[in-house]
């Protein structure tokens, strides 16, 4: 469906364009804060007991000494795809790995009560027609996902040769037996040829650099660990433990909007901490028709991922099968994720008409608050004062209704840039104490960061160069899949290619590459993977002739990890989009691969 690109007309505006422009720079100035990142700390150290595994006993075994032919690093869904495509093209050795006690990633380790995926279960959740799943939500919640990513490693026999609750220290590349050597936190060496780094993006929890979050001594930990054996219940809510105790959840995003309904039932009283509110927009949640699902016919859901894919990176699409908040603002988020633009637009025309249509949406939300929350005061206090994709946008049907609740409080701490400082009983906003039993952090990830990007897992390749030596300019990759100097070392992350809020659709779209590249490596027995210097300064050029520089939409924004806390003005992504990037790497894979494929050349280096 094409989009719209007719501007509300000028006199059709009920609002003062400049006016908004005024509100929404005071809003973003009160929440600026100097140190940027630097206001948050990792949970580790002494802070980490946050990252405890509360689902899973860690099991004891011996170190395992050994060889696999591929070895995933990560098993999540974008690991899980991996070792599926391999699996499907007939690879018998293949070892995944996890910190986690199971498969799931970020399923595994999120079970707060409330938690969905807020992007339809039937584009989201992979491989549904290999499997033979339809799920029972359009939303599925988060237990049903993970129940998903199981399913998935069974039906592709993952569990075997798979270690879990390890954690991978460092990858060192061998000249000689052309392999690499991986060591982990269980005293593991494992050799593997070819190694998938898939360690996901939103793994690292942190915390608030709270003064004095160290003193407190009540009940406290991040919603990526919920403590259901504090809070009773599970994650369909229930939360009877917290019936005589008084709770302060700090953080009002994706996560925050999904708990809080629950913890407010369980609670005697809950406050809530809120810096900057989230877009709340309608949810509509509703069981599968199963009349609906016994009209699908092989290919369904392909069909429908890539219409959803389509309509949000801005291409062509016939009709909007999925029909819903993100395919209904599509337009506005491409000022933050990859996409096409509208090029029949010169760039300050296509800017003006997609801030009217900004300022519409952004109306629409904040009078839905107005309508749902009774007291006027505290539907102020929610109201989002930004443009649309400045923050994740947020869906939920029971978060607002809750603020009606006799036994919730919203605590406004955006002047404050935070909360103040904690005591060893109370959170402290400003002057004014709240006194609680219970701190839980819904204060978000290290976004876009893992363990190889971070250099918490060293990868030492050619020469004992180091990954992030090679990277010390910003990433260098061909397709953002592997880098010279590092041979036979994937990743299934979101740099240098095409990105999307439906992150299992483009991992699925790697997953599907790597595999048909190690494949074709097998066939033709390449010596090793690894892309020319050539070829990766092409992508990487490529990348930079593709910019597309939105940095005063960024800067104009509210703080968050969106814009780095309001410093950041690059994206290293294709900006082309995702059904681009796709385009790109299967044209490229019916060629001969000789771009990375050492046979394939007349010298290897
Ligand atoms: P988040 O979006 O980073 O939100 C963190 C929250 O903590 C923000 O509201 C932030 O306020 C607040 N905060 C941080 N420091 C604070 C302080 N010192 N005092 C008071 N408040 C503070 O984290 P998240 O909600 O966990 O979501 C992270 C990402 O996970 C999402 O963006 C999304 O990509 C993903 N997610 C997806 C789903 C899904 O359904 N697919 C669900 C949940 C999460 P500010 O905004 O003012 O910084």
């Amino acid at each position: 469906m094409p989009e719209s690109t007719t501007p509300p007309a000028a006199e059709a505006l009920d609002f003062d364009v400049d006016a908004l422009r005024a509100k929404y720079r005071r809003e973003r100035d009160r929440r600026i804060r100097p140190e940027g990142n630097a206001q948050y700390q990792r949970a580790a150290g002494e802070f980490g007991y946050y990252m405890h595994d509360p689902y899973t006993e860690r099991a004891e075994r011996d170190s395992l000494n050994d060889r696999v032919e591929i070895l995933v690093v990560g098993g999540g869904f974008g690991g899980l795809m991996a070792g599926a495509r391999l699996r499907e093209a007939s690879f018998e050795s293949i070892r995944m790995m996890d910190e986690a006690g199971d498969f799931g990633g970020t399923w595994y380790w999120n079970r707060y009560p409330g938690i969905h995926c807020d992007i339809e279960s039937y584009v989201y959740m992979p491989l549904l027609e290999e499997i033979g799943y339809i799920p029972k939500w359009r939303y599925a919640p988060g237990e049903e996902i993970r129940q998903h990513a199981v399913a998935i490693a069974e039906h592709y026999n993952l569990y075997r040769d798979a270690v879990f609750h390890t954690r991978a220290t460092d990858f060192t590349w061998d000249e000689e037996s052309v392999e690499w050597v991986v060591r982990t936190d269980r005293g593991d060496t494992i050799r593997a040829r070819y190694v998938i780094a898939s360690s996901g993006t939103l793994t690292l929890a942190k915390l608030p650099g709270i003064p004095g979050i160290e003193n407190f001594r009540g009940h406290t930990f991040h919603t990526s660990r919920w403590d259901y054996g504090y809070t009773g219940g599970s994650p369909d809510g229930g939360l009877t433990g917290l019936a005589d105790k008084r709770v302060a959840i700090v953080g009002t995003g994706a996560t925050g909007l999904q708990a809080i309904p629950h913890v407010a039932e369980g609670a005697q009283h809950l406050y809530v901490m809120q810096r900057t509110p989230s877009t709340v927009d309608v949810r509509d949640n509703r069981p599968t028709d199963p009349e609906w699902a016994a009209t699908l016919q092989p290919g369904w859901q392909r069909e429908r991922m890539d219409n959803f894919l389509a309509i949000i990176s801005g291409e062509d699409a016939a009709e909007d099968l999925v029909q819903d908040g993100w395919t209904a603002n599509a337009r506005l988020q491409r000022k933050m994720m990859s996409g096409a633009l509208d090029t029949t637009l010169d760039p300050a025309e296509r800017e003006r008409r997609d801030e009217l249509a900004d300022f519409v949406t952004m109306n629409k939300m904040r009078a839905r608050i107005k309508k749902v929350v009774d007291d006027p005061a505290t539907a102020e206090t929610l109201e989002p004062w930004y443009r649309y994709m400045c923050k994740r946008p947020g869906f939920s049907d029971l978060y607002l209704p809750t603020f009606n609740r006799p036994n919730v409080t919203l605590v406004d701490t955006a002047d404050h840039g935070g909360i103040t400082r904690m005591t060893d009983n109370s959170v402290v906003v400003g002057e004014t104490e709240y006194e609680v039993d219970c701190v839980i952090f819904a204060t978000g990830f290290e976004v876009g960061i893992s363990g190889v990007l971070s250099g918490t897992l060293p990868v030492y390749g050619r020469n004992g160069t180091t990954l992030l030596e090679a990277w010390s300019q910003g990433p260098r990759t061909l397709h953002g899949f592997y880098t010279h100097g590092f041979p036979n070392l994937f990743h299934l992350a979101s740099i240098q290619n095409g990105n999307s809020v439906n992150i299992s659709h483009v991992l699925q779209d790697q997953a599907t590459h790597i595999a048909a590249v190690i494949a074709m490596a097998d066939k033709t027995g390449a010596k090793w993977v690894e892309p020319t210097v050539a070829a990766e300064q092409a992508w990487c050029d490529t990348i930079t002739e593709n910019l597309v520089d939105n940095s005063k939409f960024l800067i104009e924004c509210t703080p968050g990890y969106y814009n780095g806390e309001g410093t950041r003005t690059t994206s290293s992504s294709y900006a082309p989009g995702p059904i681009a990037f796709r385009r790109v790497i299967s044209e490229w894979r019916e060629g001969d691969m000789s771009d990375v494929l050492a046979s394939a050349r007349d010298d290897e280096r």
